[in-house]
């Protein structure tokens, strides 16, 4: 496939090879951008910004939800592409088609929303003979750079609201899994996007990625992936908006009061959903004492029933990891946690990318696969029997995107709702639910700003004063 650039697609001699995780089959081709490229995209989306910041709301939101309903028809298409070039089992990579589908549409109806309000200069002496408002404006160029894990809809969480915005944009996808966001480019410029409004560049982030992140042409970053690239980025960007959706290490806990079925039909899938690579992912289970052995059990027998192999077979709840380096980093943090003296209650083998659903127990606090974040299908349990120090062990590392309790108490879910350390939190289910529209993002190392469509509209525009001084009045 090629890449979008300036009104046309482009190929270069120098290719990436994209593979399939499972079987290491190339799938196709993609460029291997560069500094050229980069200036090119720039000065495009330059002049893509002066097409679509006239462009009115209307035409906007009837170029997404086209895009939508393309989608929608085309979802085996897309779904076997993200299926084949990511992580994802053929059922995981429907879902995430179908929400694209959501976060297109929410994308569109958003872009009627963008609201101002009057303001009551009168409110101060001296503004009496003062009338005024402001509405919000579109930012300018917006760099949109993409984690391999859902190689669609992320994307569609950056291209649908930027567009709706009003923005043009340059989209540099993940290296491993271009192929879903060349697709959503070709579905949007199909569904009337101007040319000009969109770049799409392929690279590698260690090539490309800096002389587009310190260009002062571009006004916002919205970022997702992971910390050392977010903090490399940051470092990076100059005077100009970041938005970033970073990683975590998400816990999960299961009071003594729990609905016990439930907690682990929730976690085993929040854990081990597209083979844990998954921001909210659960990592952390904090079960209380007195259901600990239960659950335990539970959890440890339903993990084992997991079936893993072809991600494209109908029956397969669990894929590769995305390349056999990774599933090799994990297999090492496991081997590790173990050899300072973990507890291995099932799982740990590893066939090429292929990493078994894996549970631990006993996690020594220096253990790489407690403090970090695992991206990998590894989930830890610990023993807690008082709630103050639930919560202070799940707020006692540097991220904070999403948690999560199992109660039926009101009270109990009130007291973790409030002080749990992080950017959301659902009761009764894992921390792996997310609707596209509610704000999402988080704190500490976990990121900076919202997305979610209203959220990534507020961050992707801004707010312009308009005063009429009228000494006449
Ligand atoms: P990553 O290695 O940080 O890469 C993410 C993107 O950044 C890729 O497109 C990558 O390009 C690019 N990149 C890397 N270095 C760059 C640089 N110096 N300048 C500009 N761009 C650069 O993350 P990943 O492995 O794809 O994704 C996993 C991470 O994403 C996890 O930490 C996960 O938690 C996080 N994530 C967060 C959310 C959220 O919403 N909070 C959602 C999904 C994933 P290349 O592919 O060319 O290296």
């Amino acid at each position: 496939m090629k890449m979008f650039l300036d009104g046309k697609w482009v190929d270069r001699d120098e290719k990436i090879e994209v593979l399939d995780p499972f079987d290491n089959s190339l799938i196709d081709t993609v460029p291997s951008g560069n500094d050229r490229d980069v200036e090119t995209a720039l000065a495009a989306a330059v002049r893509g910004f002066q097409i679509t910041k006239k462009m009115t709301v209307y035409d906007r939101a009837q170029i997404l939800f086209r895009a939508a309903r393309l989608i929608e028809e085309r979802l085996e298409e897309f779904a076997v592409i993200i299926a084949r070039e990511s992580s994802k089992t053929i059922n995981e990579a429907r879902k995430e088609t179908s929400r694209c589908v959501n976060t297109i549409s929410c994308s569109a109806e958003e872009a009627k929303r963008i609201l101002g309000e009057t303001i009551p200069f009168d409110s101060f002496p001296g503004g009496e003979k003062r009338r005024g408002y402001y509405y919000r404006f579109p930012i300018g160029v917006v760099l949109a750079i993409t984690p391999f894990n859902d190689p669609l809809n992320l994307v569609a969480h950056k291209l649908g609201p930027a567009i709706a915005a009003g923005n043009s944009v340059i989209l540099k996808p993940a290296t491993v899994t271009p192929l879903s966001a060349i697709k959503l480019v070709e579905v949007l410029l199909e569904a009337g996007l101007p040319p000009q409004a969109i770049q799409l560049i392929t690279g590698y982030g260690s090539v490309i990625g800096d002389p587009l992140v310190a260009d002062e042409r571009v006004r916002m970053i919205s970022f997702t992936g992971g910390v050392e690239a977010g903090k490399h980025i940051a470092a990076r960007a100059g005077i100009k908006k970041i938005g970033m959706e970073l990683g975590s290490n998400s816990p999960v806990i299961v009071w003594k009061d729990a609905d016990l079925q439930l907690a682990v039909e929730s976690c085993v899938s929040g854990a081990f959903w597209a083979a844990g690579q998954n921001c909210i992912g659960v990592q952390r289970l904090l079960v209380h004492n007195d259901i600990y052995d239960e659950f335990k059990s539970a959890f440890v027998e339903r993990t084992g029933k997991y079936r893993i192999g072809d991600k494209m077979k109908e029956e397969t709840n669990m894929g590769p990891m995305i390349t056999e380096t990774e599933a090799k980093r994990v297999e090492k943090w496991v081997n590790d946690a173990v050899a300072g003296g973990a507890k291995l209650l099932t799982g740990g083998k590893r066939r090429g990318a292929l990493y078994e659903p894996t549970v631990l127990e006993n996690l020594p606090a220096d253990a790489t696969i407690h403090h970090e974040e695992v991206f990998g299908p590894t989930v830890n349990l610990y023993q807690v029997d008082d709630l103050d120090e639930a919560i202070k062990e799940a707020n006692s590392l540097p991220y904070g995107l999403l948690a999560a309790i199992f109660t039926t108490s009101i009270d109990v879910a009130f007291k973790a709702s409030y002080d749990l350390d992080c950017g959301g939190v659902m009761i009764n289910d894992s921390t792996d639910y997310r609707l596209d529209s509610m704000p999402f993002g988080g704190v500490k190392y976990s990121g900076l700003g919202r997305e979610g469509l209203k959220f990534s509209l507020q961050e992707m525009t801004e707010p312009k004063v308009v005063c009429f001084n009228l000494p006449g009045m």
